[in-house]
């Protein structure tokens, strides 16, 4: 625990009382402070790197490159458009006026919300605490980050590092499990800002709500991947890889989730799914160092779950080993399950990927609209018209044409789900405006008084209208 002993209601009083000072003075308001807090993020994420990279390897087996490039680059990269656009985003926005108000000018101001709290996952747990807190600090808050305990060492470090290098007086960390981030959740908060499941998603709505406190649910979901014919196959594989095992073992909200494709293509994919991971992870995956292993036994146990259900049996058509006491699950691949199985029906969350296949691609848009709306829908084909329906008729946070969760790194997109998989966006500006609020600014002079406006409200002023 970085801030008390035991972290209860009593503790969370004062925590935000101490930050409600801190913001009520005024000091993280300032482009000076923003920039301080921002250029120290980026110091802390260059400075120690290997150490972050490890502290990840310790809660996930997840390799250092995944670390670096997907994580501590991810957070740099927040920093320095941050620290490059900011004058930018804080400047209030001229818009124009009406005739009704006319003389007057009027502008948008963003002004920060004030006290902020962060609720980050395990499974990406460097990423998904800094980034937030990138945003809100851009925004000029003051945070509360309570990261996952279910990655305890990126958790404490997170907690060193955030002490080392920002003001503790207007950033504080809160590590802990349920009763801290209870003990957080029955305070008021000028946003909560929550990164997990749906099903903590609606504890955060449920407790946010009694304080009428805004909410950014960042969810999961089933994200599909739509494959068509006369594609390239082999990119095509590769980058549903890159997507699925290549990010954290399908521990990735935005992770492929099932594969829909025809009837005719299914072999063929098959067998270049096959190739490709056999290209990159070798004859043995469980012996691979490229793959991140399956964060803890219970995580396990619920994929073998979805592996043991009799609705699956015989499906698998490739892997399917698994060692426990290393906590690794071979990339599995599974063939033609039906819709009413469980790992058609939960979300999968690691390495397995099953395909429907179906008489016409087509059928796809069905499938995926009977469902709960994804963080993501893939698509990989050539024919425009499908691209065209693809984004038209597919409602999901996002969706990508020809690759998988690629989207995350263009951040002049904005990050977030839509229905179950979420609400509210970050990354780049988007973060800013999460953690702003948007004030309405109308400047008027004495001038253009008309007494129209004023009762009496005589018959001869409607002749006016
Ligand atoms: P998790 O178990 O680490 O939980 C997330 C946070 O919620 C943690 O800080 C945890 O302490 C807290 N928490 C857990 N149970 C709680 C409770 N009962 N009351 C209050 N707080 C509680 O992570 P997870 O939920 O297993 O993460 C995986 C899920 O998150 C997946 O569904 C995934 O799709 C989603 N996810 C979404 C995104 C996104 O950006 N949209 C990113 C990553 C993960």
């Amino acid at each position: 625990m970085s801030e008390a002993k035991v972290f209860d209601a009593t503790a969370a009083t004062e925590l935000v009382k101490e930050l409600r000072g801190t913001f009520a003075s005024g000091r993280t308001r300032s482009y000076e402070w923003r920039v301080s807090q921002l250029e120290s993020i980026l110091k802390l994420s260059a400075d120690h790197e290997e150490e972050i990279s490890d502290a990840i390897h310790s809660d996930l087996s997840k390799p250092a490159l995944e670390s670096i490039i997907h994580e501590i680059g991810m957070v740099k990269n927040s920093c320095k458009l941050a620290l490059k656009e900011l004058r930018r985003w804080m400047t209030p926005e001229k818009v124009q006026t009406t005739i009704t108000t006319f003389p007057s000018s009027a502008e948008i101001v963003p002004e920060p919300l004030g006290v902020v709290l962060i609720i980050s996952p395990w499974n990406y747990p460097f990423f998904l605490s800094l980034d937030p807190v990138v945003g809100a600090i851009a925004a000029g808050n003051a945070v509360v980050l309570k990261p996952s305990e279910i990655s305890p060492t990126t958790s404490s470090l997170v907690a060193k590092l955030l002490v080392k290098y920002l003001d503790t007086s207007a950033v504080k960390v809160v590590e802990g499990a349920v009763p801290e981030t209870n003990a957080l959740l029955e305070q008021k908060w000028d946003k909560i800002f929550y990164t997990g499941n749906g099903r903590v998603g609606r504890i955060v709505m449920a407790a946010a709500a009694k304080h009428l406190t805004p909410v950014v649910l960042e969810l999961g979901g089933k994200s599909p991947v739509v494959v068509d014919s006369k594609i390239n196959l082999q990119v095509a594989c590769r980058r549903i890889i890159a997507g699925k095992w290549g990010g954290n073992n399908g521990q990735a909200c935005v992770s492929p989730d099932y594969i829909i494709t025809t009837k005719e293509v299914a072999p063929k994919l098959v067998e270049s799914l096959k190739q490709e991971l056999e290209r990159f992870y070798g004859k043995n995956p469980l012996e691979s160092k490229d793959l991140s292993r399956i964060v803890n036994a219970n995580h396990f146990d619920r994929l073998t779950k979805l592996l043991d259900d009799d609705k699956v049996s015989g499906k698998i058509v490739l892997g399917g080993e698994k060692d426990k006491s290393k906590l690794q699950i071979a990339p599995t691949l599974l063939l033609d399950v039906p819709r009413d199985s469980l790992i058609m029906t939960e979300e999968i969350f690691g390495p397995l990927l099953p395909i429907i296949t179906v008489d016409k691609l087509e059928d796809c848009f069905e499938i995926v609209n009977s469902v709960p709306k994804p963080l993501a829908a893939y698509l990989f084909t050539s024919n425009k018209n499908l691209k065209e329906q693809f984004v038209a008729c597919i409602s999901a946070g996002a969706v990508v044409i020809n690759d998988t969760t690629l989207h995350l790194a263009v951040s002049t997109l904005p990050f977030g789900g839509v229905g179950e998989s979420g609400m509210g966006a970050y990354h780049g500006k988007f973060s800013f405006d999460a953690f702003s609020h948007k004030k309405a600014v109308l400047y008027r002079s004495f001038a253009g008084d008309v007494a129209m406006r004023y009762p009496p409200y005589t018959p001869g002023k409607l002749r006016f209208l």
